[in-house]
């Protein structure tokens, strides 16, 4: 009899710029003897692939875009060494340690400050990275664009001439070289941006793995935002996580978010309790 569940796991692919479920089915969790697993998920119009390295706690290790031909299946999934996710990080001018200690003395508000940057670039608000070297803010700025897959962002460089004397308050505005908040912008809660980005650093892969991470809600968090928009009825919140293409226990924090924007989407969800129920047998 099989002992685990089956799982699911949502990665997003740099190619079609789309979330992808891969399935783990309970026969493969149970037989598998450690290391990671490597899935092979083919999809799209043009089919193409894309290989995620799963691990034990189902976090994405590494994610890879061969260009070999692709399998029949949908769903290739095979059990490899840690080894395997060695050299998947691309050359970057700033990973994300670099990233990190470009924006504060300590990394800890380094961790801080990239939050509270995504977050608000995540709900379209506009930011603002000041430097007076535009080769050097230009640097900053494609790091801080890149962790969200170069999806539409309001993110620019400007330089302090550029920012005096203007009316900040409803923007976010962070100073690269005084290396400060010029200003926050409204009050947006960062914490689980923070947590993931913490978790990350000094990781293998960490720059490759928060992309995919922080892609992966920001993609989710307009599907979400149309769906219930179009909804006339309340939605499930399991329903909602299988449209938007996300993990369900990431719902809540979709619907903050979307709460900091001025959008009431909550009383538009409904927990699914039943589904619970069946999920948890
Ligand atoms: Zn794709």
């Amino acid at each position: 009899m099989s002992q685990s569940d089956a799982k699911e796991v949502f990665i997003f692919c740099d190619s079609c710029k789309q979330n992808v479920r891969l399935k783990l089915p309970a026969e493969i969790l149970d037989k598998r003897v450690g290391g990671l697993l490597s899935v092979v998920s083919v999809h799209g119009t043009p089919p193409h692939a894309v290989v995620a390295y799963i691990d034990e706690q189902f976090r994405v290790r590494g994610i890879e875009y061969p260009q070999a031909a692709l399998p029949e299946e949908p769903q290739v999934i095979q059990e490899v060494s840690e080894g395997a996710v060695k050299d998947l990080e691309p050359h970057l001018e700033l990973g994300l340690t670099g990233l990190i200690n470009s924006l504060a003395e300590k990394p800890k508000d380094g961790v801080k400050v990239l939050a509270a940057l995504m977050v608000r670039a995540i709900t379209k608000r506009p930011v603002f990275l000041v430097h007076d070297d535009p080769s050097e803010g230009e640097i900053a700025l494609r790091a801080v664009q890149g962790l969200l897959s170069d999806q539409l962002l309001f993110v620019t460089v400007v330089n302090h001439t550029q920012v005096r004397g203007r009316n900040l308050e409803s923007a976010c505005v962070y100073d690269l070289q005084a290396k400060r908040f010029m200003s926050e912008g409204p009050k947006v809660d960062s914490k689980y941006f923070e947590q993931t980005i913490g978790s990350l650093v000094g990781q293998e892969n960490a720059y490759s793995r928060l992309r995919n991470e922080l892609s992966k809600i920001f993609y989710s968090y307009d599907r979400a935002k149309q769906i219930l928009a179009q909804a006339t009825a309340t939605v499930m919140d399991t329903h909602l996580a299988s449209e938007a293409s996300i993990d369900l226990m990431l719902i809540p924090l979709l619907l903050e978010m979307a709460e900091s924007e001025g959008l009431k989407l909550k009383p538009k969800v409904q927990q699914d309790g039943l589904g619970r129920a069946i999920r948890s047998i």
